[in-house]
């Protein structure tokens, strides 16, 4: 795929210019693994601002062969610590404003670049979230692999499900792990974040950890989870009963599902964010329940968990063709039991593409 990371580096070089840097060290991992495909642990990338053949990958003698593999189509530096040996690398190639990623970097570590920089050879500049704003668009290949994460999650829960993994006298920790390893059978290297398995009153936590709690009849149990797969998050939540709901459970489901379809529908080229999140927690609002919908509607996914943009009150900007987001609205009745229901989609010009498939209609097991 080096095709892609070369038109991505493209893209940053733009923006490099166009802030007047002669280059940007790149030391968070995850921005390094989508400029230049590299999955190693320890890494940084010096992204020359005019000439992408004076672009300089680092990372240390443990991946030597495999830095060679993935990325056979730039100049690789052995050495570590990586990042002042990109900034002497940076003075010794002549290169004076030098963007580094202030969100990633610690004072402590940005005395160091400073002296590799020499006294005032270079100049290092703050540039934090070039990449990351890049990422918030995602290309064919990144939404292939949301696609997959997605689908790993999906026929895991089917899995659950059809053989009676959710059901009354298991714990918490039980289904957790058996989700989590249902999800490595259909391809994902991992569970994307510590999967949320709440079942009766632990349902109306938003972020419960999963623990001895047995399931019992009766219970709204909510799943939150995830795969991991090439490196992208996939995020579901789906609330179930056990045994036939009560009215409260099966009023507070359609009350959460329909703030979710509104959610969705609002997910439209050049929305505003906080519009999106206004649309689903309008419809929570109208029927009494604004105060426990405890969060945002949702976020963006991708090679982290939560990435921008978020869907929130407190979210800036429009969507654009090509974002992947979550919506995930929630209401949760303190001390009786709550309800999310949460997809993953990617805005495009029309109807939103759904990616997890789980159906949203309140199953009973
Ligand atoms: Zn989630
Ligand atoms: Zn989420």
């Amino acid at each position: 795929m080096p095709d892609n990371h070369a038109r991505r580096r493209t893209a940053l070089r733009t923006r490099l210019r166009e802030r007047e840097l002669d280059a940007l060290l790149v030391v968070d991992l995850r921005n390094v693994r989508y400029l230049t495909g590299f999955t190693g642990s320890n890494a940084a990338l010096l992204v020359h601002a005019d000439d992408d053949e004076r672009t300089v990958l680092c990372t240390d003698g443990r991946y030597l062969t495999q830095s060679a593999q993935q990325v056979p189509d730039l100049e690789r530096l052995i050495e570590r610590p990586c990042p002042p040996a990109l900034v002497e690398r940076a003075a010794a190639k002549g290169l004076r404003r030098t963007g580094y990623e202030s969100h990633r970097v610690t004072v402590d570590e940005l005395d160091v670049l400073r002296a590799a920089g020499g006294e005032d050879a270079v100049e290092l500049v703050r540039a934090s979230g070039l990449v990351e704003q890049l990422r918030v668009v995602k290309d064919d290949t990144e939404i292939e692999a949301l696609r997959m994460a997605c689908a790993a999650a999906d026929r895991a829960l089917a899995d659950l499900i059809e053989h009676g993994g959710l059901r009354p006298g298991r714990t918490e920790r039980e289904v957790a792990r058996e989700l989590e390893g249902r999800m490595l059978d259909h391809g994902a290297a991992g569970p994307s974040f510590e999967s949320i398995v709440a079942t009766g009153a632990n349902s109306a936590v938003p972020h419960h950890r999963p623990t001895d709690a047995v399931l019992a009849a009766g219970d709204l149990v909510k799943l939150d989870f995830g795969a991991l797969v090439d490196g992208y998050h996939s995020d579901m939540t789906r609330t179930f009963v056990l045994g036939a709901p009560a009215d409260w459970q099966r009023e507070l489901y359609d009350l959460v599902a329909a703030a979710q379809a509104a959610g969705r529908a609002a997910l439209r080229v050049a929305a505003d964010v906080r519009d999106v999140d206004a649309a689903a927690r309008g419809v929570v609002e109208d029927a009494g329940h604004g105060e426990r919908f405890l969060h945002g509607l949702g976020h963006g996914v991708g090679l982290e968990i939560h990435e921008a943009p978020a869907l929130a009150k407190t979210g800036e900007g429009k969507l654009s063709a090509g974002m992947a987001v979550t919506v995930e609205p929630g209401v949760y009745l303190s001390g009786r039991g709550g309800v999310r229901i949460e997809d993953t989609l990617v805005v495009r010009d029309g109807d939103p593409e759904l990616l997890t498939l789980t159906t949203k209609q309140l199953v009973v097991v």
